[in-house]
């Protein structure tokens, strides 16, 4: 028989006031805000551990310094045909990309799925493209009758958008646009003259279309909030992958952990695997964690008040899913069924190549880690199109590589002159587009396979339709014609066809809702039926919108623990 002191002593070793699973973009916020709140707060992260600056192994390797010249073995790219889909995945950051083989996943329909498994999960490797959702983006399902109504709309956010953008360091320009709202900004990045050109003629040519330079999570000029957090200012080496030794863009690393650390309420265990979510029939709340190590494969449980999940939006489904009691028999928080269903993305099979003539005197200087964007203009205001909803549009102008030589000057003084000048203007457009959370749309558990660490694989079955047919063929369109207005030359669209997940925008499978019949979360980001479990990660988006989303993850995610601190000290949770 074991004894009840044993007993005791384990559980009171492993009970914080907090869990939170992942370490990630969402994560760290909840660890921060948890831990600054005054929880003592336990996050568990299934890969290794990344420390800022220590674990950076070729933050600051140049080109030839590496055995392949940056290049990626063959080999390795044919054992990885999934991750080496990923435009960010070469020698020089691989090691912060999850490997096909090491965890397999099932494909019912083709889906890159795209992971970063370490302390810091993705945002070490995330391009910090940065915009607020607009009012039109909240109210877009109620409008148009699809998904269900957001519980919260634009004013519930506005506060925690500038909470985290003040923090995380945001640049940008106060473009003043409905659609896409300012936020507190830090200099913007400057477009070159190519830019500019395009910006004012497709700006002359239609009055509903706005070209502004894009705004992204780096410190172009820090503030003190920043120094505080051991960062610096952007070198525009735009090598951020790798991980940044100035701290100059956002990362969990380089910011909100070491900041969560400072209060002393912060224990971070790497290497932990969330099995599941425990839940207490009689109690009638989640009590804790089944955890397994990632090496040893030991199985041990954590206690906590409150559970943050955020593992990144498909991997929170699956702990979810995998999160069964005789209360909640198909996974937990599901009484409904609607568990793992309406898992949306970002439609990015739509760009465009061109040429732009002339401006061979006007060179630009360093690098830039940003693009110009313009903000969605399609079925804004009310619905004028064929297809729902609409996307956002990003273009860049660039000169082509050195060498102007042909074939009668490969030599001598004629040759050297050739190549010290840059090429012709290349300019390049492309599609971030919202797609339509479907119940068909779906991620479940493989009842017949399981991985190393006994979890069942996740299946996804994720897929095009119709709509987003429609909303590529209209950018495609709109896309020509603004390059033809703009005076662009050799226009030349494209159909990627690439799978859903490439655009590593995934959310869905755990939406928000107002009514618990066809939503698992209620405005607070509580699981309806389980309210010590908050989903603060993309799980919990009812929509996708046409804007990059981890800004949107960090603000609901920092108000919702503001919100579980306030009720904990309450003694509502
Ligand atoms: C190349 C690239 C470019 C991108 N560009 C942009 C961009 O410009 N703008 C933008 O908004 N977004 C971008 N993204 C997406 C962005 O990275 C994600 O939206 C964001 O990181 C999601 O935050 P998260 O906390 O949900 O997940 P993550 O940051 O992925 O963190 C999840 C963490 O949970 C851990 N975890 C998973 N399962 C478990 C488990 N069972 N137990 C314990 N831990 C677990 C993971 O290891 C990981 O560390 C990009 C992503 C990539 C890869």
């Amino acid at each position: 028989m074991s004894s009840p002191d044993f007993n005791y002593t384990a559980n009171k070793n492993h009970t914080y006031d907090a869990i939170v699973i992942g370490s990630g973009i969402s994560g760290g916020w909840a660890a921060k805000e948890l831990c600054e709140g005054g929880l003592k707060t336990l996050v568990l992260e299934r890969g290794k551990n990344v420390v800022h600056l220590k674990d950076y192994p070729t933050a600051t390797k140049n080109p030839w310094d590496f055995k392949h010249h940056g290049e990626l073995p063959i080999k390795l790219k044919e054992e990885n045909p999934v991750v080496n889909r990923c435009y960010a995945f070469d020698e020089s950051t691989e090691h912060f990309f999850v490997k096909d083989k090491d965890h397999p996943y099932i494909q019912q329909k083709p889906f890159d799925w795209i992971r970063g498994y370490q302390v810091g999960g993705k945002s070490l490797l995330w391009a910090r493209q940065t915009q607020r959702w607009s009012k039109f983006d909240f109210e877009g399902p109620a409008r148009d009758g699809f998904a269900v109504d957001w519980p919260i709309r634009y004013d519930d956010l506005a506060p925690w958008y500038s909470y985290v953008e003040s923090f995380a360091g945001i640049s940008g320009n106060h473009d003043g646009l409905e659609t896409l709202p300012d936020g507190e900004f830090l200099p913007p990045w400057e477009m070159n003259t190519v830019e500019k050109v395009m910006q004012q003629r497709i700006m002359a040519n239609y009055n509903d279309r706005n070209v502004i330079i894009g705004r992204c999570a780096h410190l172009t000029k820090p503030k003190e909030v920043h120094l505080a957090q051991g960062r610096g200012q952007c070198q525009s080496r735009n090598l951020c992958q790798r991980g940044c030794p100035f701290g100059g863009y956002f990362s969990s690393n380089s910011s909100t952990l070491p900041t969560a650390a400072k209060t002393g309420n912060l224990t971070i265990l790497p290497d932990s695997v969330v099995h599941s979510i425990i839940y207490d029939d009689k109690k009638q709340k989640a009590t804790g964690v089944r955890v397994i190590d990632a090496h040893t494969k030991q199985a041990t449980e954590y206690y906590a008040k409150i559970i943050f999940v955020n593992a990144a939006a498909l991997n929170t489904n699956l702990i979810l899913l995998n999160s069964t009691s005789s209360r909640f028999p198909n996974g937990l928080g599901n009484d409904n069924g609607l568990l793992g269903k309406y898992i949306a993305f970002q439609n990015y099979r739509g760009s465009l190549s061109a040429r732009m003539e002339g401006y061979e005197d006007t060179y630009y200087y360093g690098r830039r880690p940003t693009a110009v964007m313009m903000p969605n203009f399609r079925n804004v205001h009310k619905q004028e199109t064929d297809f729902l909803r609409g996307y956002m549009v990003f273009y860049s102008a660039t000169r082509g590589g050195w060498g102007h030589y042909t074939p009668g000057n490969q030599i001598g003084a004629e040759y050297k002159d050739a190549i010290s000048e840059a090429g012709d203007w290349g300019v390049y457009m492309m599609m971030q587009g919202e797609t339509i959370p479907k119940e068909t749309n779906r991620v479940y558990l493989s009842k017949e396979q399981k991985d190393e660490w006994g979890i069942p694989l996740l299946t996804v079955s994720v897929d095009y339709d119709d709509n987003d047919e429609k909303s590529m063929r209209d950018f495609l369109q709109q896309g020509a014609e603004m390059l033809e207005k703009a005076g662009c030359k050799n226009i030349s669209p494209n159909d990627s066809k690439q799978a859903p997940g490439l655009d590593i925008h995934e959310v869905g499978g755990v939406r928000m809702g107002h009514d618990p019949k066809t939503s698992l979360l209620n405005k607070w980001n509580q699981l309806h039926s389980c309210p010590n479990v908050f989903v603060t990660d993309g799980a919990c988006m009812t929509s996708t919108g046409t804007q990059n989303p981890s800004l949107t993850f960090m603000a609901i995610t920092a108000r919702a623990a503001n919100y579980a601190v306030n009720e904990i000290k309450k003694g509502n949770l």
